[in-house]
């Protein structure tokens, strides 16, 4: 899916649940375009728009990572915030509860 059809999708989910509006697409009826809604709606469902956006961004972010051959020999995890280090040699993954000993420490 891109990013554009996930958006107006999570729009008119937050337009329907919140606003009480069935659909953002106009529909050539004042009847059917023009709603008629409270003010703390509104805030609601742009602070649940202003969410969406910030979670959009921040998962674009890669997280963090490890050299294949330094992640969790068992899952393969190499995201660093699944793998913490727990003693100066040992690393413990969170991903499924491996601890094991990197060929390098990062
Ligand atoms: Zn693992």
């Amino acid at each position: 899916m891109n990013t554009t059809t996930k958006r107006d999708q999570q729009l008119e989910a937050i337009a329907k649940t919140i606003l009480d509006i069935p659909t953002l697409e106009a529909r050539s009826s004042d009847r059917l375009d023009f709603h008629e809604v409270a003010v703390w709606q509104v805030k609601k469902a742009l602070r649940k728009a202003y969410m969406a956006g910030y979670e959009a961004a921040i998962s674009d972010v890669d997280p963090e990572r490890v050299e294949p051959e330094d992640g969790c020999p068992r899952c393969g995890e190499t995201n660093t915030d699944h793998l913490v280090w727990e003693t100066d040699t040992t690393v413990h993954c969170t991903n499924c509860g491996t601890r094991y000993q990197p060929s390098e420490r990062w």
